[in-house]
């Protein structure tokens, strides 16, 4: 409405001057008309609004002021090539502006679907595909952030279940390795369950040995979780087919609990771990066996 009163009052102006003046004021009226189009934000019925006013407005006072000679002749001839062309030119900057959003759009989408894609790869380079639980390298780098805790730092201890599953070659040269993995599933199961009920985390380090990192009051209580867990895969039974019959399958468990006033070592604990697993092996397997010295 601004534009079109500041045109009207150019064109009345312009009425009074003389040539070559009149000819300038004329042409700004039109130069403010041609820029106004593809720059303001008309919406579509705006913009049709605004051209035909201008165009009946500044063509009837041009009319009125001037005559219908040669000065208006030309001034309404080059209006109107002028809303023509500004027309054109700002129908062709919405499309460019739609398109530039469109594509905007797109690359977040895929810098989303990037995103998703890898946090997916992380964790699958953190699992094992086999039975779904944290691979060795996520349970170090968990440890690291969670359970590598001086007395200092929080209350209870760290604590390591080092589990492995009882002559579990037999199983495999007996029934098959398809079995065998079975098996290994259904164990991790019962591990998975087990620290999801507390601070714990299962992971499978490698081949039919399992670990639980944990967080514990004192020795006592991760030597009660470690009796549950074996209690628990005592329980399981794998089916097989011919003949068919169910498998039991048992495990033995060496208990670690930090208790020193530094930071626990994964490397030691496993260390220590590995030594009363390899005792509840001697001992006849199927049994839990705690670590009597401070890692
Ligand atoms: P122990 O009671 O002394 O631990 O005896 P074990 O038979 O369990 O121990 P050993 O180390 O002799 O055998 C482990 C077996 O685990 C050998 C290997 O074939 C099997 N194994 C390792 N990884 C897998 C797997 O991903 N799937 C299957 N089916 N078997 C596996
Ligand atoms: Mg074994
Ligand atoms: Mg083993």
């Amino acid at each position: 409405m601004g534009l079109c009163g500041l045109a009207v009052t150019m064109l009345l102006a312009s009425s009074y001057a003389h040539p070559p003046e009149n000819a300038f004021m004329a042409i700004g009226v039109l130069v403010m008309f041609g820029l106004a189009i593809p720059l303001l934000p008309f919406r579509r019925r705006g913009m049709l609004f605004f051209i035909g006013g201008t165009v009946i407005t500044t063509g009837s006072l041009v009319l009125h002021t001037h005559g219908s000679g040669e000065f208006a002749r030309t001034y309404l001839v080059i209006l109107v090539l002028v809303a023509v062309a500004a027309g054109i030119l700002s129908r062709r900057i919405r499309w460019l502006e739609k398109r530039t959003i469109l594509l905007t759009l797109q690359a977040e989408d895929r810098a989303g679907d990037l995103e998703q894609s890898n946090r997916r790869l992380t964790e699958l380079s953190m699992q094992d595909p086999l039975t779904d639980l944290a691979n060795r390298r996520w349970a170090e780098k968990a440890f690291e952030r969670h359970y590598a805790l001086s007395p200092a730092e929080a209350p209870g201890q760290t604590a390591i279940l080092l589990i492995d599953i009882d002559r579990f070659k037999e199983i495999n040269d007996r029934w098959g390795h398809d079995v065998g993995d079975r098996g290994l599933q259904a164990v991790a199961e019962v591990l998975r369950h087990a620290a999801s009920g507390t601070s714990g985390l299962a992971a499978r380090f490698g081949g039919e040995e399992f670990v639980i990192l944990l967080r514990v009051d004192g020795p006592g209580e991760a030597r009660r979780f470690a009796e549950e867990v074996r209690a628990s895969i005592e329980r399981i039974e794998i089916e097989v087919d011919s003949p068919p019959r169910k498998l039991g399958c048992t495990v033995s468990i060496g208990v670690v609990v930090h208790a020193g006033e530094e930071k626990p070592s994964l490397s030691k604990l496993l260390k220590r771990a590995d030594k009363v697993l390899y005792q509840a092996k001697s001992d006849g397997r199927n049994r839990s066996v705690l670590s009597g010295i401070a890692a």
